[in-house]
């Protein structure tokens, strides 16, 4: 014990709710993917972690204002992000789609978003996504911070649609959300661990090497197979 040096422990910013990559569970502790795979790679790398569930536009400038050591929130590695921070290997493949009431009906395609409101949240790759759409299909827009006040508002009808990535409105829909998704999902790339290009410690080299041990020990797909079943 002794000999053991101190671990260092590193502050990662993640979303409130993002089932199954991060939420609280009854008693309030913070579980799934993300919290799994970020400990289990902290534990292969000799570090520690303290988790903080900030919301996912939050995060991403808390980080890029140096307040914290990374961010962990099924953040999307894009180009745009690439060139500001460094973002790791990819862990999980996903998509941005778009999502209706349950029980909308008029709603089967883009084209029908003609004058119609959309949901977003502000600052992701779904929400870059449905804007790059926004003048050819002929919609307006308004924003929320976290998933849930934007599902809320489709529900309600304040909103007739809106943009999330598809395993978290596959996740939601599953476990009772009554929204259903519309056509297929758009590419916006797979999930990554980002931190800051200049992180003294190559935090996002530690997080890869530890990627590679995690899915070499098969830890990694019993992590996923625990959120989503063995099928997935
Ligand atoms: N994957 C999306 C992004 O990176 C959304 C992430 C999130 O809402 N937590 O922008």
């Amino acid at each position: 014990q002794t000999t053991q040096a101190a671990e260092k422990t590193y502050v990662i910013g993640t979303d409130v709710t993002y089932a199954p990559f991060e939420f609280a569970d009854k008693n309030n502790k913070y579980i799934g993917i993300d919290i799994d795979l970020m400990n289990a790679v902290a534990k292969a790398e000799g570090f520690k972690v303290q988790i903080k569930p900030l919301g996912f536009n939050a995060a991403v400038q808390a980080l890029e204002a140096r307040q914290i050591d990374g961010v962990i929130a099924g953040m999307t590695i894009t180009p745009e992000r690439q060139a500001k921070l460094a973002m790791s290997d990819p862990y999980y493949k996903s998509g941005a789609s778009m999502a209706v009431s349950a029980k909308n009906k008029s709603i089967k395609s883009l084209a029908d978003l003609r004058g119609k409101r959309v949901a977003l949240k502000t600052g992701t790759a779904a929400a870059d996504y449905a804007l790059r759409l926004k003048k050819k299909y002929g919609f307006t827009t308004v924003t929320f911070d976290d998933s849930n006040n934007m599902y809320d508002d489709v529900r309600t009808g304040n909103s007739d649609a809106c943009f999330d990535d598809l395993p978290v409105l596959q996740y939601a829909i599953a476990t009772g959300l009554d929204l259903k998704i519309i056509g297929k999902p758009g590419k916006t790339g797979s999930y990554g661990f980002a931190t800051n290009k200049d992180n003294p410690d190559h935090l996002d080299q530690k997080f890869n090497a530890g990627l590679k041990k995690v899915r070499a020990s098969g830890e990694y797909k019993k992590i996923v197979a625990k959120y989503l079943g063995n099928g997935s």
